[in-house]
């Protein structure tokens, strides 16, 4: 099986980064910040938007987590709803940055994380697929980049969609990065044999062609 994982921060350029790779190297893609948004969403149908540990362990007992693909388009089944399009939505954001640091969800998603790996050769991007999900994945990329930039790319996206201000974007993208940097479980942070790569000043194509060159050269 060939592995590549790939973790970093929001708007880092993880998941078109993987798309591409999975992409030119034929490989199945796993994005499994989809899969803690999906959860997010259920969280949020049955309890709104306010957080409790109570609500959540409840909302996780019995919960069944699938994920099916529509061509390339990933879709995430939880108890057999899909959110596909509600998962990008801001709110849902923050929600799922919130909600990804209980143990009973994060084992959930590890298993079904673990399954994929085992069935496919493929990338799989998050924040702790290097460390945690894939200690032993054969490639490990950790993507960096300033925070105005990221900030920019995600406001890029989500512009003509949602009516939220750069300054907002900028400002959830802080309080993310802090969630996601201190929780005690699988927190964000590079595995040592990962390669680090600051996004910053490349452009999509440029961080495409290094991980490529890199893995071809050590797969030959
Ligand atoms: O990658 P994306 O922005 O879609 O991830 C949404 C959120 O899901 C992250 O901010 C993080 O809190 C959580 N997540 C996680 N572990 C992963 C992937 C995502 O905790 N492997």
């Amino acid at each position: 099986m060939l592995n590549i994982a790939i973790d970093g921060y929001v708007g880092s350029g993880k998941s078109t980064l993987a798309n591409e790779i999975a992409k030119k190297l034929n490989l199945k893609m796993l994005d499994t910040g989809a899969i803690y948004r999906s959860i997010a969403c259920e969280y949020r149908s049955r309890y709104d938007l306010l957080l409790s540990a109570d609500n959540v362990e409840d909302l996780v007992k019995n919960m069944t987590i699938e994920v099916t693909f529509k061509g390339r388009e990933q879709h995430v089944l939880i108890n057999g709803k899909d959110y596909f399009g509600q998962i990008r939505e801001e709110e849902i954001s923050i929600l799922t940055s919130q909600i990804a640091p209980y143990i009973s969800v994060r084992e959930k998603v590890l298993s079904v994380q673990r399954a994929f790996a085992k069935q496919y050769d493929c990338v799989m991007e998050g924040r702790d697929i290097g460390t945690i999900v894939l200690p032993k994945a054969d490639f490990k990329f950790f993507l960096t980049g300033s925070e105005q930039t990221r900030a920019k790319r995600r406001y890029d996206q989500i512009k003509d969609k949602q009516t939220v201000s750069f300054e907002q974007i900028l400002k959830d993208l802080q309080a993310r990065d802090y969630n996601d940097t201190h929780r005690k479980i699988a927190p964000l942070v590079p595995a040592k044999d990962s390669i680090i790569i600051d996004t910053t000043f490349l452009t999509l194509e440029e961080t495409v062609n290094k991980c490529i060159d890199i893995i071809k050269t050590k797969n030959t």
